[in-house]
């Protein structure tokens, strides 16, 4: 870089690691099974041909449709350009650099840590007990200037759903000292599991939910902040004036009528029929050494040999997610579900690498 302006920049970003999303990692795939996104794509039209007039920044409409979806009231509810814009909203809304922290519980979603370091928040990380089990003497022991607390539920990349009394001592333990932030991504695969309930009692719980995952709307970059009116409002003063574009908005607001609920909620019961019949199969492969819980459109399995396994299946234009970076997940690879053609095709492939071809 030339020097004079590796001098002009914050000298922390200079060595910043950038997240590594798996369209970045690519790949030449013919079934992608990386990004936990949705295998049959909803397909709209546009309603709106004209796009001279800026967009409404919370569009009322698609506030309406969100708050009859989800039973929550419109003035909890905050749309924005995916869930990881509202995860980077609180960050910047509730904490101050060199001062405040935020708490994650590693192995989980990358992006918490990744904007706290872009913006110079300290990310104390507490290791899940067997990747599974909050570890509560340390989150009591360093919970002290911890604002934000990070809770993925259902965890990604493992699938598996925090058990619920941990959570509410979470909430207990933390009284109003800290926010509580959990993720909702992947609720719809498990809807009985949401914690909105919560919302009326705690007035420091933050749900985060978005349309990338169960709706099969990654592209049009829209998710949701339910919390606090209070919350809402310092997160509206400070959230791009335009922040989803007008197709995003149109589309969002199909998706969540009547009718396309219900094709979201039958796409999400194949899914769950396809991790079933994939699950019981691949079991009993040679090749895997255990399967963590899912109650996602995703499961994470320990694989022996795993690097070896991800090439070869890398090279046959199968794409999974490596999860082997993250020190306790050694091993492990991360599998969207697909469509049943694709979960075949994929167990055909494991099925036919042998142990010998790895070692
Ligand atoms: C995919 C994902 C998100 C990001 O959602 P977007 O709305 O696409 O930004 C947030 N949290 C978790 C746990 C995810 O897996």
């Amino acid at each position: 870089m030339k020097n004079c302006l590796k001098k002009l920049f914050r000298s922390d970003l200079l060595t910043l690691e950038p997240y590594r999303s798996a369209r970045l990692i690519g790949g030449n795939g013919k079934i992608w099974l990386n990004a936990n996104e949705c295998f049959s794509p909803p397909s709209f039209n546009l309603n709106n041909f004209f796009f001279n007039r800026y967009p409404e920044c919370q569009p009322k409409i698609l506030l309406e449709k969100y708050s009859f979806y989800s039973g929550i009231k419109q003035k909890n509810i905050l749309v924005s350009r995916g869930a990881d814009e509202a995860i980077e909203l609180l960050i910047r809304a509730f904490c101050i650099p060199g001062k405040d922290c935020i708490m994650t519980f590693p192995p989980t979603y990358m992006m918490y840590s990744k904007i706290s370091e872009i913006y110079g928040i300290q990310n104390i990380k507490i290791p899940l007990i067997n990747n599974i089990k909050l570890d509560f003497e340390k989150i009591s022991l360093y919970v002290q200037n911890v604002k934000l607390i990070y809770l993925c539920r259902p965890n990604n990349p493992t699938g598996h759903l925090l058990n619920l009394k941990n959570v509410i001592s979470v909430l207990d333990v933390v009284k109003n000292d800290s926010i509580v932030v959990i993720d909702e991504a992947y609720i719809e695969f498990c809807e009985k599991n949401t914690l909105t309930f919560l919302l009326k009692k705690y007035d420091n719980l933050i749900i985060l939910r978005t349309l990338s995952k169960s709706f099969g709307l990654a592209g049009i970059r829209c998710g949701f902040t339910l919390a606090h009116e209070d919350i809402i409002q310092i997160l509206n003063k400070i959230i791009a004036p335009y922040p989803l574009t007008m197709p995003s908005i149109d589309i969002a607001i199909q998706a969540l009528e009547d009718t396309n609920i219900l094709v979201m909620k039958n796409r999400v019961s194949v899914c769950n029929q396809n991790k079933l019949w994939l699950l019981k199969k691949i079991k009993k492969l040679s090749l895997v050494n255990y399967i963590f819980d899912s109650q996602a459109n995703y499961i994470l399995v320990n694989f022996f040999y795993a690097k070896k396994i991800f090439n070869i299946l890398w090279n046959q234009g199968i794409i999974l997610r490596d999860q082997s970076h993250e020190l306790s997940l050694k091993n492990c690879l991360r599998i969207t579900i697909g469509t049943k053609k694709e979960c075949e095709l994929l167990y055909f492939a494991l099925k036919n690498i042998s142990l010998e071809q790895c070692k």
